[in-house]
């Protein structure tokens, strides 16, 4: 198995990476965020937005846990940190399905859910404002992605 990694050195670093990678992303792309809390999931969705093309400001969703945005592709935003019962499904497929690229903060809650293939990014804090970032696809498509985005 494949993995990637960078080291970002301030939060522009991995905004800048995210909004990167927007750029080849597709309709039906599927990216889970793991990391502790101000690891920097948020940031990296931020940069997702800006490369997808939405001007809309990303946050947090606080007590929502789907957000929709519109840009060249729609964004998914979902932080499912606060779902109470991680059985419960909100009809995720249809979003993992859908049109636009869905990003998962806090992932590993809602495994069972989750499709077998999908981009997994992990953001470790190493320093203050330095972060590794791990870049793990799972399945060709992103086998592919990654060859392109890190060659
Ligand atoms: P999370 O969603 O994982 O809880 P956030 O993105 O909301 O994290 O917060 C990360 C915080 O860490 C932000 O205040 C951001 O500016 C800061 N930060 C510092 N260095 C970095 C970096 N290299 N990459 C991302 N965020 C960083
Ligand atoms: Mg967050």
């Amino acid at each position: 198995m494949v993995n990637y990694e960078l080291v970002t050195n301030t939060p522009e670093e991995t905004f800048h990476f995210s909004n990167r990678l927007a750029e080849r992303l597709q309709p039906g792309d599927v990216l889970t965020l793991e990391g502790d809390l101000g690891a920097g999931k948020t940031t990296f969705t931020k940069g997702l937005a800006k490369g997808l093309g939405i001007t809309r400001t990303v946050n947090s969703p606080t007590f929502t846990i789907i957000k929709e945005y519109q840009g060249r592709l729609p964004l998914y935003h979902m932080d499912v940190y606060r779902l109470e019962n991680s059985e419960e499904d909100l009809g995720f497929d249809e979003y993992f399905d859908g049109e636009g690229v869905t990003v998962v903060e806090w992932a590993h809650l809602i495994k069972e859910q989750l499709p077998k293939n999908r981009l997994i990014i992990s953001i470790k804090h190493i320093g203050d404002t330095m972060r590794k970032i791990t870049v793990q696809p799972l399945g060709e498509r992103y086998e592919q992605l990654c060859e392109e985005l890190f060659s």
